[in-house]
């Protein structure tokens, strides 16, 4: 079943064309790979998912309800939350790592909310991604990875139906992915869409059930990951002449 779907999705910087019209479906259950060469445009088309940016033109709908996704703002409220590749800007280092997980939940939740209330929520969320840190801790004492963690702990405080991860392993050791990768895979169980941005072919034939492929501003290829060699998705990113050219 389709959950979220894109459709004619256009976006210019100027007299930069980036995206000329791109289709994008996830239905549910899936760990969807985005990929493309650098620049082809994978951030753009996410932060207009996540209202950081907004569309030139296209469609958006989520379980077949057409949305307004024109401010960060909207994005959450229909359940869209995204974890960016600059982990610091959505964070507070000044905070602990309870006050950081349980912002959403704070906000929304009761007026009334004590640090004991707060500590507790914040050690189930940081249980369901395998931290076993002390919520007390200040978030300046994370290793980037944690740090990530926190982040999906956070998104994960309130009934998402997407998460979008940029490039979430770059900085991560083997070890760090895998333990990244079982929180996901947990996530995908709970119906939870996922869109992950990653550039590893080995980790994307690993963790994604599908693959999508940005070139030149069109989505090059779009299929089942089962389906899919890793040489047909380098020549969908690269096109064909550069892989002869490197053969
Ligand atoms: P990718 O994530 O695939 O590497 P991006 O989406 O970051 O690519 O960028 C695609 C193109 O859009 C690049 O040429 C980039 O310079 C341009 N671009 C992205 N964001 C902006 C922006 N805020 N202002 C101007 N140009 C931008
Ligand atoms: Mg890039
Ligand atoms: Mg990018």
């Amino acid at each position: 079943m389709t959950i979220l779907s894109l459709t004619s999705i256009q976006k210019s910087f100027g007299e930069q064309i980036v995206l000329k019209g791109v289709d994008f479906t996830v239905n549910s259950g899936e760990v969807h790979a985005l990929l493309g060469a650098n620049g082809a445009g994978k951030s753009t088309l996410m932060k207009i998912l996540s209202g950081d940016y907004e569309r030139d033109g296209g469609i958006i709908t989520l379980n077949e309800k057409e949305l307004t996704i024109k401010t960060p703002a909207h994005a959450k409220a229909a359940g869209i939350e995204m974890v960016v590749q600059e982990v610091d800007t959505a964070l507070v280092s000044s905070l602990s790592i309870a006050e950081n997980v349980t912002m959403n939940t704070f906000i929304t939740g009761p007026a009334f909310f004590s640090w004991k209330k707060r500590y507790k929520v914040a050690q189930e969320l940081l249980n369901r991604v395998g931290l076993t840190l002390d919520p007390a801790m200040p978030l300046s004492q994370c290793s980037l990875a944690e740090k990530q963690l926190v982040l999906i702990a956070k998104a994960i405080s309130r009934n998402i139906s997407f998460i979008i991860l940029d490039e979430p392993t770059a900085a991560l050791s083997t070890k760090e992915a895998q333990h990244l990768f079982s929180v996901l895979r947990e996530l995908q169980k709970q119906n939870v869409g996922i869109i992950y941005i990653s550039h590893r072919l080995p980790e994307i034939m690993e963790l994604s059930t599908k693959v999508t492929v940005l070139k030149d501003g069109y989505v090059t290829l779009q299929k089942e990951t089962s389906a899919c060699t890793s040489e047909e998705i380098v020549r969908s990113m690269l096109g064909n002449e550069l892989v002869e050219l490197l053969n």
